[in-house]
């Protein structure tokens, strides 16, 4: 008697996608449930089964459907925003403050209902995930009824979801205890990366993720740069950092994987961690081309991902497939690596068991899920074909097939797109909303990018110090004995110090603006040496001066706020129009003079080489007590032996800028 089925294709050219590369040009594939019931050639296997629904598949590929083993999907409501820039510019200047203000539980459920429109068009039918408010991501990957591995994002630092790790961690064990069991979502925690986990974020969610057999997400070896300041710090690169801590004994995805030898690959090997190779995301950042074909040669299972839109800006996994290939070969000088059929394969199965749902899903196989996607062969760009060779068939999907080829999409038996229309999602509905919202990041990034002062509120705040200086500044000849007369002198010195300062002064077109100094000051100790290093930016406002008989007397606001980025980093997000460098050595002593503090400085210019300056200052909030220090000012320095040749700050910037 003939088994009742759900549903049989036929005439489908089979792509099983198993150990064997099975594949079957007139072929079939029976679906009861959930599950794959039979496959093989059409004409054998209509005969032992009794369909209810037929599908003809005349001039299409059936094949299992694609795994993206890394993305983002709630930045799909990001998708180009801040592109062509560094990584560092971009999620620090654009991304994170967004992120900041507008994340939350309806956007990530919005932005993933988007994400999973474009994924099912694309003929994903698992991705694996990794952002904030991840229970969202759950409800709304199931909703669309895409299967996902949903990784709850920790980092040490406060995120739009956690005002703590602790908490990002708790958030983690509840979504994995709400989710675990479902048929299409699996839960799991992800450690963002190793330079934004502590120690006990790596070994807690590592034992959470063991304790509950549940994925564990994390970004390895994005950028060399990662690597370095692994090497510095911990002497060793990322992944025998990680091992350390005992992270692989877990589910391991390892997005990137960029930056990593020979030994380290063995690593991964060793412990069965999936790679997740996302090849448009390492161009676009330009972080590198990961050496997949050694990878693959060492038998680790590497799938293929998207990474979040912004940084692609799609989630077209046919493009992916096709870039895996070529940059492979492109960066190798070999034609003959990552082959067609391997590029397919680490998109199927083996991406399927890159992030742990190998037993599942990821080829046509009886007892498998039904994830099954068909694909159109037939258009002018797959036009025409040939069969000679059984390999050929991979080449035209991987070199000239294109996502929009994709005609319908399966998941777990259920169809999520019949001739091309989607049946759980209303992707109009989500666009206006998607573009709305859009408008308001707009608005605010229009606001916080205004000027350099919002801008370096919006990159890590600033405070605003002084808006009163008394400045008066001579050159002298002598600088030995100026030092001299301040030790000799009866004033009440509060404290001396010594500095290397390195200055790059930005200017910008509107001198409005004011100037913004990136400072680099190195202490320097009794013996000579550096001490400590601190690096600050001050915002210096445009000044207004005020002569009196011979005083200068400056009003200007001043801005500072620790720098803990490069001066590439400012250089790149503040986008100055001009620079001037400025070093010096100067030794400072803070005094007391009739009741009043004022600095003393005498400084070194070096770069220009411009001799020394001897500098008396005070700074106050009030320009009456600003115009009283003046006078006094000039008195401390008539003490100091200098003659009457004082420089205007007018005319000092000038020296500095006609440098000689
Ligand atoms: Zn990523």
């Amino acid at each position: 008697m003939p088994q009742k089925v759900d549903k049989l294709f036929i005439n489908a050219h089979v792509l099983c996608m198993d150990e064997d590369y099975s594949a079957f040009e007139n072929g079939a594939v029976a679906i009861i449930g959930d599950h794959i019931h039979a496959v093989g050639d059409a004409a054998a296997l209509e005969k032992t089964v009794t369909p209810t629904e037929v599908i003809d598949c005349a001039g299409k590929v059936l094949m299992p459907g694609l795994v993206n083993a890394h993305t983002h999907v709630p930045m799909n409501l990001l998708r180009g925003l801040g592109d062509d820039l560094r990584l560092d510019v971009w999620l620090l200047g654009y991304i994170m403050p967004v992120e900041r203000e507008f994340v939350n539980p309806e956007f990530v459920h919005l932005g993933t209902s988007l994400a999973c429109a474009e994924l099912i068009r694309s003929g994903v039918t698992s991705f694996a995930d990794m952002y904030y408010f991840e229970d969202q991501v759950a409800e709304a990957a199931a909703e669309a009824g895409l299967r996902a591995v949903c990784c709850q994002t920790i980092l040490k630092f406060p995120s739009p979801d956690a005002d703590s790790y602790q908490d990002a961690l708790a958030a983690s064990e509840k979504m994995i205890k709400k989710w675990k069991g479902h048929p299409l979502i699996t839960p799991a925690v992800a450690p963002h990366a190793p330079y934004t986990s502590t120690v006990d974020i790596l070994e807690s969610a590592t034992a959470m993720a063991q304790k509950y057999d549940v994925p564990l997400h994390i970004h390895i070896a994005e950028t060399a740069q990662e690597v370095e300041d692994s090497l510095a710090a911990m002497d060793m690169p990322v992944v025998p950092y990680v091992e350390r801590f005992g992270v692989f004994n877990s589910k391991v995805i390892a997005a990137h994987c960029v930056h990593i030898d020979e030994r380290e690959m063995h690593t991964l090997e060793k412990y069965g961690v999936g790679v997740a190779h996302n090849p448009t995301s390492n161009l676009k950042l330009s972080s590198g081309i990961a050496n997949i074909n050694r990878m693959l040669d060492l038998g680790i299972n590497v799938g293929i991902g998207t990474d979040g839109v912004s940084s692609n800006n799609d989630l077209d996994m046919f493009e992916e497939i096709r870039l895996a290939a070529l940059l492979a070969k492109g960066s190798s000088g070999n034609p003959t690596v990552v082959p067609a059929r391997t590029a397919i394969t680490m998109a199927t199965s083996m991406g399927a068991r890159s992030i742990h749902l190998g037993e599942e899903t990821g080829s046509i196989e009886i007892g498998k899920k039904a994830d099954l996607i068909l694909v159109d062969i037939n258009t002018l760009h797959n036009s025409p074909h040939f069969r000679n060779d059984p390999n050929s068939i991979y080449a035209q999907l991987v070199y000239a097939a294109k996502s929009t080829d994709v005609t319908d999409v399966m998941v777990n038996g259920q169809w999520l797109m019949r001739s091309r229309e989607l049946l759980t999602i209303d992707p109009e509905k989500l666009i206006i909303r998607a573009q709305a919202l859009a408008k308001e990041i707009d608005t605010f990034l229009i606001e916080r990018l205004q000027s350099v002062y919002t801008k370096l509120i919006a990159v890590g705040g600033a405070e605003e110090q002084e808006s009163y200086e008394v400045q008066v500044k001579v050159k002298v000849d002598d600088p030995q004995r100026v030092v001299q007369m301040i030790q000799e002198s009866d004033l009440d010195i509060l404290y001396y110090r010594h500095y290397h300062e390195y200055d790059t002064y930005f200017k910008f077109d509107d001198p409005g603006e004011g100037w913004l100094r990136y400072r680099e000051d190195e202490f320097i100790d009794d013996k000579g040496e550096v001490e400590n290093i601190r690096y600050r930016l001050t915002l210096i406002g445009p000044q207004r001066e005020k002569h009196f008989p011979q005083d200068v007397l400056l009003s200007r606001s001043r801005f500072i706020a620790p720098a803990p980025h490069s001066l590439r980093f400012y250089r790149e997000y503040f986008k100055p129009s001009d620079e001037t460098y400025i070093e010096k050595d100067r030794r400072r002593w803070k005094v007391c003079f009739h009741e009043i503090e004022f600095f003393i400085n005498v400084d070194r210019l070096d770069e220009p080489d411009l001799g020394t300056f001897l500098e008396v200052k005070s700074r106050t909030w009030s320009q009456e007590d600003a115009e009283k220090k003046a006078q006094i000012a000039d008195d401390l320095l008539r003490l100091l032996g200098s003659s009457p040749q004082k420089i205007e700050t007018k005319d000092y910037v000038q020296i500095i800028e006609t440098k000689p």
